[in-house]
């Protein structure tokens, strides 16, 4: 484990804080095992929430997506950001109603995102998303071209403002609770890839690629 990063005042973890992670290392375990953010900003007095992939790059977050998005057009007008991860692994059930839970793990970043300009970057950046979510698709896969690349906008969030929150465990139940008559316990979640399907214009012969066959968002 890394030092833990002192948290800000905005990203000290209120609610349960002994379920606060401010360690760096910790928080990126977190991140390269999801592949789904959501991005939070707002515009015009309205909170948008969207949606979208991304991938890590030391401690920087790549989101990409069309130029003429919504999000992507006022996002690197420089307006901040807060970014959220979660994982989910597992339903937790108390005896009570009240103590049931979820079993997670989650991390916000708070920042501002900046369009990448660079156009060295920009492919960088499009490359580690993919790597991020498939690795060894890139390079079997045949690269952006110029139009491509011109209606893609990149985007840069750093990691520099950021706190984690995990739950872990059974159910926590109110003392007296123990000797209610119900099953109490945890349904363990996991994402997992079932068997891929092959597109019907795959050219003959192609072999399905062990990046496919033997996928898992698991890190070892
Ligand atoms: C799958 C899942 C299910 C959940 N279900 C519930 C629920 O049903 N009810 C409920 O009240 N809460 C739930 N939570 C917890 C929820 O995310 C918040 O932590 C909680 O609601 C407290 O919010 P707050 O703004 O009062 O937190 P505060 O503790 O006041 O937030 C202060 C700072 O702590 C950090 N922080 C807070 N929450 C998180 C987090 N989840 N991950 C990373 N950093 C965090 C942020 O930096 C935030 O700015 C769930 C979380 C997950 C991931």
């Amino acid at each position: 484990m890394s030092q833990p990063s002192p948290p800000t005042a905005r990203t000290r973890v209120v609610r349960e804080p002994d379920r606060a992670v401010y360690d760096r290392e910790a928080i990126y375990e977190i991140l390269d095992e999801g592949f789904l953010c959501h991005v939070g900003f707002n515009l015009d007095s309205q909170p948008f929430v969207i949606p979208t992939s991304y991938g890590r790059l030391v401690d920087n977050l790549y989101i990409h997506g069309s130029a003429a998005s919504r999000m992507l057009r006022h996002l690197d007008s420089g307006i901040p950001v807060c970014v959220t991860v979660t994982l989910l692994d597992g339903l937790v059930l108390a005896r009570s109603i009240f103590n049931h839970s979820m079993n997670y793990r989650s991390v916000i970043i708070l920042g501002t995102a900046t369009a990448v300009q660079n156009p060295v970057e920009k492919l960088e950046a499009l490359r580690l998303l993919s790597e991020h979510i498939l690795p060894g698709r890139w390079a079997e896969s045949r690269y952006p071209n110029e139009r491509e690349l011109k209606a893609t906008s990149v985007l840069r969030v750093p990691i520099t403002e950021f706190s984690a929150k995990v739950r872990q465990g059974p159910p926590i139940d109110d003392e007296e609770d123990y000797a209610f008559q119900t099953w109490a316990g945890v349904i363990p979640l996991e994402t997992v890839a079932r068997e891929p399907i092959a597109d019907a214009r795959c050219v003959a012969g192609i072999a399905l690629p062990a990046y496919v066959s033997g996928y898992t968002r698991k890190k070892q």
